[in-house]
């Protein structure tokens, strides 16, 4: 295993960090503003990066995308991470509800769906969590769809369903299996075309004034739709999140490695270059060199962590303990290093000069979702202590 980028990955890296340099930068104040003037600009950069062959790079391309090898993905997309904007404008943001219409989806559900999506023609957006029921374990959750004639009829209500506000589609997950039935073989997803009479957009919500990001709340009484919009089989709605979330934590994990790298240049730019006792450069102050040390071996350790996993999971493992291990390890690297770059710049860094402080909002709500860190700090103590009882041990050597 090497931590290295690979070189036959490193052409494609350099053509999107140009790409991000020349023209996402600029954009992201706009961007992160939200509203037409950052949509305008957003369609313009989105065919940009299409007329470049920059588009949709780790999208199978069976399904029209790229169809880059899924570890010369991950390297490419720590780069794309660097900046927020980059994921719509490179038509990345997809790739996890792509990729589970692929696996599930029946072929018109891919004409209607998945091929527009993949090109971005179409926005469907993902929707487990509830108010009312603590959804980091979303075998607690209420919303139900019984099965009348040939329709679904939904009832519930749902928050936190991001992009909600501009989707054309939202896949719901609901129970449609009794109480008795298995926990686990319960529940389904079901795709509902905005607008269907009977779904009601409450509020819209934003989180730790990120205003251009929108995660609405929806009520769903008595919604209908066809028995065809079903995705995958009836109780499969677990297997098909698990389609979703495996590969997702990987490349989420290496766009916040790319957030990590791109704190890390702004904190080390700032420390050669700012003078303050004296005329003295920061980078003479032993405090200020334990920051970069801090935050050096963080990023090294959490990206081999992700590297490994990535790995692992291309071999067909299912690499669980890795998998949640490096959510963890890398939302708090990046929570960390965004933090330290954030101090070096005194009163700069809290301001909307530098992109440090919408970063570090971004940074800390990467600790919640993707299922909440102490949710996979447990799966990881859990599943190491039972192979301890079995007997077996964890020798690191042979993981
Ligand atoms: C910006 C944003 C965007 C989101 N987008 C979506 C989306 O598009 N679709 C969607 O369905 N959901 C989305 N979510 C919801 C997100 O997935 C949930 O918030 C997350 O799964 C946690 O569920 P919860 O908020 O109900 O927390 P709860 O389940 O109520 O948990 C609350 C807290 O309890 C603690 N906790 C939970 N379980 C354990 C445990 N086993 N051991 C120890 N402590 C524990 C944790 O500290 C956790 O934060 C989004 C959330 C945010 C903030």
């Amino acid at each position: 295993m090497s931590f290295g980028v690979p070189d036959h990955v490193r052409p494609i890296r350099e053509k999107l960090l140009r790409f991000i340099e020349d023209h996402v930068y600029d954009a992201e104040p706009i961007y992160q503003r939200g509203g037409p003037e950052a949509e305008a600009i957003q369609a313009k950069l989105r065919d940009r990066a299409k007329a470049e062959g920059l588009w949709a790079l780790g999208h199978p391309a069976s399904m029209g995308g790229g169809g880059m090898p899924w570890l010369d993905y991950a390297y490419a997309n720590e780069v794309i991470g660097r900046c927020d904007a980059a994921m719509d404008v490179f038509g990345t943001y997809s790739l996890q509800s792509c990729l589970m219409l692929d696996a599930a989806g029946t072929e018109a559900q891919k004409q209607t769906i998945l091929y527009p999506k993949v090109r971005g023609d179409t926005y469907m957006a993902f929707s487990v969590t509830e108010p009312g029921a603590g959804s980091s374990d979303p075998t607690n959750i209420q919303t139900t769809a019984r099965l009348e004639g040939d329709e679904w009829v939904i009832n519930g209500r749902k928050w936190y369903v991001s992009g909600g506000d501009h989707a054309d589609w939202i896949c719901v997950m609901a129970r449609t299996e009794p109480q008795d039935a298995p926990v686990h073989g319960a529940f389904s997803m079901i795709l509902v075309p905005a607008g269907t009479p009977g779904l009601t957009r409450v509020r819209d919500m934003h989180v730790l004034g990120l205003t251009h990001m929108n995660h609405p709340e929806y009520l769903y009484e008595e919604v209908r739709v066809p028995a065809a919009n079903l995705l995958g089989k009836r109780g499969e709605g677990f297997k098909l999140f698990q389609v979703r979330l495996g590969p997702a934590r990987i490349t989420n994990t290496m766009r916040w490695l790319g957030q990590c790298q791109r704190a890390f240049d702004l904190m080390c730019d700032r420390i050669n270059s700012r003078k303050v006792s004296k005329g003295a450069l920061l980078s003479t102050k032993q405090l200020m060199q334990q920051h970069v040390y801090d935050s050096y071996v963080e990023i090294q350790s959490a990206r081999a962590q992700v590297i490994d996993a990535a790995e692992k999971l291309g071999k067909g493992e299912q690499a669980r303990v890795e998998v949640s291990a490096i959510k963890v390890a890398v939302s708090r690297t990046l929570h960390n290093v965004i933090d330290r770059a954030i101090q070096v710049h005194g009163a700069l860094g809290l301001s909307d000069d530098l992109p440090l402080e919408t970063m570090y909002r971004m940074a800390r709500v990467m600790r919640i979702v993707d299922g909440p860190d102490e949710v996979h700090v447990e799966r990881v103590g859990k599943t190491i202590l039972k192979e301890f009882a079995a007997g077996n041990g964890w020798d690191f050597g042979q993981r």
